[in-house]
């Protein structure tokens, strides 16, 4: 998509520049009306189309994207290293792994990028580097102290059309969410959201789409040296996975759920390359103002991060269940979970659930109690270390993915658990004093 402007329409009023939330208006001179000038359209548009009911001449139309960029400009991986409070998300930590696995698949000099965005957060450099970073780029700025979408928006757009990234990596959080898409449109780039697989080389999927009657693949060049990514992610509920190319813009974005790829073992000590960028940010440039940040009782619940989860669905019959659920979760040192059932059900909330419609998560332990294993639950549990499914019903789709299975009913497993866990810690107790 982009705009157009018809110069023998445009008289140069300039109404268009006040209809812009973006800025993305200039004059350039024109002998052909009596103002000697014309708008013209910058990289800041984000085609909002705004402008096009605000001019009352026609002057300005839609156009289809026309000549695709070069992609050769383009080169090396960034991964958004998403902080909050000065503290680095771990789905952050995970992209940088990913991207250094991608980064090497593509070629020897492709690099893994930080890209860090905040305001004294610099020292957050080396733990990016101990998980395979090859290079920080460092934005600091008071302005940037807290998220707020225009800033970082702003920002991260001008970095990526200085140094023009072929990768863009986010994760799929809250922030991410909100981000990722803003930057992809005004990069006029697409993004795939919620990334579960990401593998290099689409010159395989050109040779399968042009076979297809009804992909467009006559501007695919299949020996093109430059490399391009599959993104793939569950599709129509779940019930098939789709791979996506973004063969023809760059850069290629995606956002990937916390706990879906694999963080690198750390290296302490490692260093790489420190790019400080100056941001061209002003407050004029921030339409929100951040009063208060208040965080929510929701947040306490932090399922992506926990070791262990204890989950609970429909098998357990009714709200009350949970309470047998967080008792569990307690003794062993781990968090709440539940099935989407249960929380349809009104049993519990929703930041609890897991799967593909809540949270992905990847914990050394996961009970699964009273969870048939569908497959959207499935999407956002089965890359646990270990799985241990309680179910009364041998047939239960969740004894295909568990580590241990335990065929019976919640209500006497579980209690059975408490009480085995009680002694051995007495026992382990005992032989410690
Ligand atoms: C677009 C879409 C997105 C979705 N997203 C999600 C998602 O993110 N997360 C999610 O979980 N689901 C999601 N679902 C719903 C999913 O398809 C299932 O409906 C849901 O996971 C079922 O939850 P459940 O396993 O708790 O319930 P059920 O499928 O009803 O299973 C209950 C299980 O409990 C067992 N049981 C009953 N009593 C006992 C007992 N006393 N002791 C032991 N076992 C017992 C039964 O044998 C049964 O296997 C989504 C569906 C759609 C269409």
């Amino acid at each position: 998509m982009a705009i157009e402007i018809l110069k023998d329409k445009c008289i140069g009023c300039g109404l268009c520049f006040k209809s812009c939330p973006y800025d993305a208006f200039e004059f350039e001179p024109y002998t052909g009306n009596k103002a000697g000038k014309v708008a013209k359209v910058n990289a800041k548009c984000s085609f909002c189309n705004q402008c096009l009911t605000a001019c009352k001449f026609g002057a300005i139309k839609e156009k289809a994207a026309e000549a695709a960029v070069d992609l050769s400009d383009y080169k090396h991986i960034w991964v958004y290293a998403e902080q909050r409070d000065g503290k680095l998300m771990n789905v952050a930590l995970e992209l940088i792994g990913e991207g250094y696995r991608l980064a090497k698949e593509i070629s020897e000099d492709t690099k893994v990028c930080a890209l860090l965005v905040g305001d004294g957060i610099a020292h957050l450099a080396d733990e990016c580097y101990a998980y395979g970073a090859e290079e920080v780029i460092l934005i600091e700025d008071p302005l940037l102290k807290n998220y707020t979408t225009d800033a970082y928006t702003k920002v991260i757009y001008d970095a990526i059309m200085e140094k023009k990234p072929e990768i863009v990596l986010y994760g799929a959080t809250h922030i991410g969410r909100d981000l990722a898409p803003r930057i992809a449109a005004r990069c006029n780039t697409g993004l795939t959201a919620d990334c579960t697989r990401l593998d290099v080389k689409v010159s395989s999927y050109i040779e399968f789409a042009k076979k297809s009657t009804t992909l467009d693949t006559s501007t695919l060049d299949p020996n093109d040296p430059s490399t391009g990514i599959k993104q793939t992610r569950p599709a129509f509920g779940g019930n098939l996975m789709a791979t996506i190319i973004c063969p023809r813009t760059r850069p290629q974005m995606s956002t990937v759920r916390p706990g879906v790829m694999q963080k690198r073992e750390k290296v302490a000590g490692a260093k790489g390359e420190l790019t400080v960028i100056k941001p061209n940010i002003k407050e004029d440039d921030i339409h929100v103002k951040l009063v208060e940040i208040v965080k929510s009782a929701k947040e306490i619940v932090s399922l992506t991060d926990a070791d262990i989860i204890c989950s609970g669905g429909r098998g357990l019959g009714g709200p009350e269940g949970f309470k047998l659920i967080k008792e569990f979760a307690d003794k062993v040192g781990g968090v709440v979970g539940s099935s989407r059932a249960a929380v349809d059900a009104g049993w519990i909330d929703h930041s609890h659930q897991v799967g593909q419609t809540g949270t992905t998560v990847k914990p050394k332990i996961y009970f699964a109690c009273g969870i048939s294993g569908a497959i959207q639950h499935l999407a956002g549990m089965q890359t646990s270390d270990i799985i241990v499914a309680i179910n009364k019903d041998p047939d239960a789709p969740i004894f295909e993915v568990a580590d241990f299975g335990i065929v019976g009913d919640l209500y006497k497993v579980i209690p059975q658990i408490i009480a085995e866990w009680d002694n051995a810690e007495a026992l382990y107790d005992a032989s410690t004093k």
